[in-house]
């Protein structure tokens, strides 16, 4: 299945848009395979960058979105890309855009992206705000912040990133990228997440800007209980009444405990 994926040349790499480019076509088939496009799809890629991803998607889904920042790309796709009926073409922030108006009919959005990793958490929080109107993320973003989507509650790497994702999403650890695969080769191990917003949350927050809040709190503070880092917002008994003893640490709490937490703090306001 794996094709010669031709080296990018001419374009400077810019560190300020996180531009590191896959140069192993055996990981993009891999990542084009975790995907599974259908021609059916309404599809969005943040960042194509040279279109490591985007050659093998636009040849099988409907509709590609894409969006890129770096003007030095925009015409390389145009010129590559703009008779494919697939193609439409956003040069644009894709942590300033609405993706709400991409929406043309009620196919849900398939949204994937090797993202730039100094704007994943920011875009994930962003997207977050989609979630009705996204089916699943395919994202390649640096090790480390996957493993923090995916890890459960006493996991060292679980935290409010991974609170808030699951709230809204079920994530899925899907395989490990090394730097050599990249052009530059970035410096740490990059991995696929896929993410696929809950259709009914499981456990629904009555705010759910209290409970963003409550999560961020409880998190402020680093080796400090729950009691601590609550004061001023609940009493011990208001976190006992919640079954959750008072003297515990944030990462050791699930996210249906936290929305225990934000719904009393709603209630009691
Ligand atoms: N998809 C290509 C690949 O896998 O080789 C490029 C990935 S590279 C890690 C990230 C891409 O996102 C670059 O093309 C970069 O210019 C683009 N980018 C960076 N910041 C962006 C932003 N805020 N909005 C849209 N695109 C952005």
């Amino acid at each position: 299945m794996s094709r010669d994926f031709k080296k990018p040349s001419g374009h400077k790499h810019k560190k300020q848009f996180g531009q590191n480019f896959l140069n192993n076509g055996r990981i993009i088939d891999r990542i084009v395979a975790s995907i599974r496009p259908q021609s059916q799809d309404h599809m969005v890629e943040i960042g194509p960058g040279e279109a490591a991803l985007t050659e093998p998607l636009i040849n099988v889904v409907d509709r590609l979105e894409i969006i890129e920042i770096d003007n030095d790309l925009i015409t390389p796709l145009k010129i590559r890309f703009a008779a494919k009926p697939a193609f439409h073409l956003h040069h644009t922030d894709a942590l300033a855009f609405d993706y709400s108006t991409l929406l043309i009919d009620e196919r849900p959005l398939r949204i994937v992206g090797n993202l730039p990793y100094n704007i994943s958490s920011p875009l994930l929080f962003h997207l977050l705000n989609y979630a009705e109107h996204i089916q699943d993320m395919h994202f390649m973003l640096q090790k480390e912040v996957v493993d923090r989507l995916c890890s459960e509650p006493g996991n060292r790497n679980y935290g409010r990133l991974s609170v808030m994702i699951q709230y809204a999403c079920q994530t899925e650890y899907l395989f490990t990228v090394g730097p050599e695969n990249f052009d530059p080769p970035p410096k740490v191990d990059s991995a696929i997440v896929r993410l696929i917003p809950h259709r009914q949350k499981p456990f629904l927050a009555d705010d759910e800007k209290v409970f963003a809040e409550v999560v961020k709190q409880s998190f402020s503070l680093k080796r400090k209980t729950l009691r601590n880092n609550l004061k001023g917002w609940m009493d011990n008994e208001q976190i006992e009444a919640c079954d959750i003893d008072p003297g515990c640490r944030a990462e050791t709490l699930s996210v249906e405990e936290f929305v225990k937490l934000a719904n009393s703090y709603t209630a009691l306001k």
